[in-house]
């Protein structure tokens, strides 16, 4: 992995320096060794990025057209693609992705700078009738210093949905990258540097979550907080913005069930089934863990998923196995106590760990479980790792109530060739997005994406983001 830039140091009004709070190891997943020394951000380190943001809303930055705006996000955009393969590479080492799919999230990066640079001057008010003698109309403007905290599991395409419709909208960012993966989020501000991004527009500054994103969250002078990450760290994101009186864009993760229907087009849908609980080792929010299955084809589709299971092969990222290793020790340790939660005989199927996947790497073999009912912790709770319960229902109601039947809403699948059937539940899954006949992690870079219950609120991606990075201003001029 070749950095052509100094991973010690926070970015900060357009230049790099060292953090005030020192620096941090960072290790590969694959193999627990130590890759980089990053920056240590604390709260001054934030406070200064904060000064740097508000200064650049009062120059250049602030002075921007719209269109100006978008031509520099292209820009931006057109950088990624050329770095594509340097990015996958990083990623694939500071996370543990397989190359293919941090490849994937490469290309996402490049493609929302290119939609959100696109979109930057399509934004647009409205008049409204008024009394006689009055023009009304609404003006969308951008909150101010945006504040963006990101996990580690999938930091360019997070980066990329937040960032990139908060900079189109032209407020100015403080991004907060995870500790355990914050590499390409210092590429990408050196990439934004390279394309003429103006100074103090982007800041980031990795660190502690406890420290820098903390400070983050309680500074006075964030006017916009937009977060991913656990539902807890969610809580004291939303309850720090709320003594500053700030709106918060939270994306909390899942449960996401996909309902198969005996009249499904299996071969279609098996890979979908699979995939959407296993890419990225499972650590994604809209990961797929529940999948429920009509009576009638409940052995026939635990049968063929298992026989998937036992073909996946997990590895070091560079390999480019189906699943790398999970990101850390910590995070092992908690997939692996829910795993404990199942009884031998529930495990219906498992894939297999390369025999020489280095000992100092955070591996777990994809699970395939059956044989619990929907109330069950491991089909209740988040697991965050390649684990999938299997759950019988007994017709559409009963899937139904079985599907909403957690605290989360973020994503659903529909897989039927029934259209009455499949208009009825995109109506009643409890999600913010239903997909019929396919599962789309997430979706793209144009779907408005974003959950309900415990999967947080607030909507990213999509022309939809760019309303959330904005604030509705209404002009009502008397003129007689
Ligand atoms: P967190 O929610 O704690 O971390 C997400 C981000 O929040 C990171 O950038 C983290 O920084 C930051 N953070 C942590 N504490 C604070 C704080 N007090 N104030 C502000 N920011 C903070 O998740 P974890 O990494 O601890 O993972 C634990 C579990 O969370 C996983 O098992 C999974 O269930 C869930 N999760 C969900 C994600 C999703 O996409 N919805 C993504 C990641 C995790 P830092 O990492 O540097 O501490």
């Amino acid at each position: 992995m070749q950095l052509w830039f100094d991973p010690s140091l926070v970015f900060v009004g357009g230049a790099w320096r060292s953090a005030k709070g020192g620096t941090l190891p960072v290790q590969d997943p694959s193999n627990g060794d130590t890759i980089a020394q990053i920056a240590r951000g604390n709260a001054d380190d934030i406070a200064d990025a904060v000064v740097a943001a508000e200064t650049a809303l009062q120059g250049d930055w602030g002075r921007m057209t719209a269109t100006e705006r978008g031509r520099i996000l292209t820009r931006i955009g057109q950088l990624v693609a050329e770095r594509v393969d340097d990015l996958a590479l990083i990623e694939a080492t500071d996370v543990g992705k397989p190359l293919t799919q941090a490849r994937a999230d490469a290309v996402a990066l490049a493609r929302y700078m290119e939609f959100y640079g696109g979109a930057a001057d399509k934004v647009m008010g409205e008049t409204l009738p008024y009394l006689d003698g009055f023009t009304v109309y609404t003006l969308r403007q951008p909150h101010g210093v945006t504040g963006h905290i990101v996990p580690w599991n999938y930091p360019m395409q997070i980066i990329g949905r937040s960032v990139g419709a908060a900079l189109a909208m032209g407020n100015a960012c403080v991004l907060k990258p995870a500790e355990e993966a914050c590499l390409t989020a210092l590429a990408f501000a050196d990439l934004a540097r390279q394309a003429g991004l103006p100074d103090g527009a982007l800041n980031v500054v990795p660190g502690l979550g406890a420290e820098a994103g903390a400070a983050l969250t309680t500074h006075p002078g964030i006017h916009h907080i937009s977060f991913t990450g656990s539902v807890a760290t969610g809580r004291m994101v939303q309850t720090a913005a709320a003594q500053n009186v700030v709106p918060v864009t939270l994306e909390l993760g899942g449960k996401s069930p996909q309902l198969v229907f005996a009249d499904a087009d299996l071969d279609r849908a098996l890979p979908f089934l699979v995939n959407a609980g296993i890419q990225n080792a499972g650590q994604t929010c809209s990961a797929s863990s529940r999948i429920l299955v009509e009576q009638s084809i409940f052995d026939q589709v635990a049968d063929r998923m298992a026989t998937a299971y036992r073909a996946l092969r997990v590895g070091p990222a560079k390999d480019d196995l189906n699943l790398g290793p999970l990101i850390s020790a910590r995070q092992k340790q908690i997939v692996s106590g829910f795993l404990n939660l199942a009884s031998a005989d529930q495990v219906i199927a498992q894939g297999t760990i390369a025999p020489d996947a280095p000992a100092g790497g955070h591996y777990i073999a994809p699970t395939l479980i059956s044989g619990l009912g929907p109330d069950h912790r491991l089909a209740q709770d988040e697991i965050f790792g390649p684990v999938q319960v299997l759950i019988p229902f007994k017709d559409e109601a009963d899937a139904l109530r079985i599907a909403n039947g957690t605290a989360y809403g973020l994503v659903a699948s529909v897989w039927s060739a029934d259209g009455g059937r499949q208009m009825r539940l995109a109506k009643g899954l409890r999600a913010g997005q239903v997909f019929l006949n396919n599962y789309g992690a997430g979706g793209g870079v144009e779907l408005p994406f974003g959950g309900v219950g415990h999967s947080g609120h607030g909507r990213e991606k999509g022309f939809a983001a760019l309303y959330g990075f904005s604030t509705l201003k209404t002009v009502a001029a008397w003129h007689g």
